[in-house]
């Protein structure tokens, strides 16, 4: 079974995590940063822990400061993550780091985003869309003029929003007044939890914000009850095994809960999160999870089905994206 040429649907990326070391290391030496203590001795980002990995990541997206940087570096995600048989990728994109914040500034980024989406489409197949995503750690305050961003751009390309950063800042609650601009726009939402906050950070972001989909929800293996409210609203889980498995959110690949969420009825999915960071690719998943769990074509096959209805895009490009899936008669 070749891992990489299976036609896949990623839903949990950041757009500035998929960032190959080479393009930001090139971006800084033309804006003359210095920012060499990010990386490893082989090139790599290098970080300890997940405080740390932030820090790395927001010293990483300093190099990112203008449309057209993030017209490069969306071209470059795409070309990478094309390459390893994604046909459909979700990516979370931040208005702190397109303008901070300011909807004018947001527009001109956005536009760049989509001519490189639009050019990756037509040159490496991929369809990209976006969805806008608030900085849990920045707190509720800032949270509210990336939701106003989602609200006044929802439409062809930005198609959901969301939650990302530290996740044991603060309550979900504390962060309703976004996700309720957010919905009354009419977008749909997702939110990380889960990951290190347990079953409780999972119930209520569920239950507070009204997500259609948790980024990783893991957490919520250990309490039965929740596993059932999950199953029975129908929300489905952008899990993302290697990266738990780097930043220790699981003990290792063979402790990781994915299967055991998907027996107990769990839609769930795969993505990278953030593939250089976390030494990983679409392919790499594939393999450790055939490895691992002894997943075959069908597996795969059934997670893609799933991922590709839980995809916050409009019903021709769920359609369009549908024939990709079918395998080569
Ligand atoms: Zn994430």
């Amino acid at each position: 079974m070749s891992f990489q040429s299976i036609p896949k649907i990623e839903l949990h990326t950041h757009l500035e995590g998929c960032a190959p070391p080479s393009f930001i290391r090139g971006l800084a030496a033309e804006k003359k940063l210095d920012i060499s203590k990010i990386f490893d001795r082989n090139g790599g980002y290098a970080f300890r822990d997940f405080d740390h990995f932030l820090q790395v990541y927001e010293a990483a997206c300093t190099t990112l400061q203008s449309p057209e940087d993030f017209r490069r570096l969306t071209m470059a995600v795409l070309e990478e993550t094309a390459a390893h048989g994604v046909v459909y990728m979700e990516t979370f994109v931040s208005p702190d780091f397109c303008g901070g914040g300011d909807l004018a500034a947001w527009k001109e980024y956005l536009a760049a985003m989509v001519e490189a989406a639009d050019e990756a489409e037509a040159k490496f197949g991929i369809t990209l869309k976006g969805i806008v995503t608030g900085i849990r750690h920045f707190g509720p305050e800032a949270c509210k003029p990336a939701a106003k961003c989602a609200a006044e751009t929802f439409g062809d390309f930005i198609t959901g929003y969301g939650m990302a950063g530290g996740e044991m800042a603060g309550r979900p609650a504390d962060f309703s007044y976004s996700f309720d601009m957010a919905r009354e726009a009419g977008l749909p939402l997702t939110c990380h939890a889960g990951e290190w906050g347990g079953p409780a950070m999972v119930a209520e972001t569920i239950r507070d914000l009204g997500v259609a989909r948790v980024g990783h929800g893991i957490g919520a293996i250990d309490d039965h009850a929740l596993l059932d409210e999950i199953i029975e609203r129908g929300i489905v889980l952008e899990v993302c095994p290697g990266s738990n498995v780097v930043l220790k959110a699981v003990g290792g690949w063979d402790a990781h809960p994915i299967v055991k969420l998907r027996d107990a009825g769990v839609k769930v999915t795969v993505s990278t999160d953030d593939p250089p960071f976390f030494h990983t690719t679409m392919t790499a998943e594939y393999e450790m999870l055939h490895r691992t769990f002894g997943w075959s074509e069908d597996d795969f096959r059934a997670i893609n089905e799933t991922a590709l209805a839980a995809a916050f895009c409009d019903e021709d490009t769920r359609a369009r994206v549908a024939k990709r899936l079918e395998p080569a008669q």
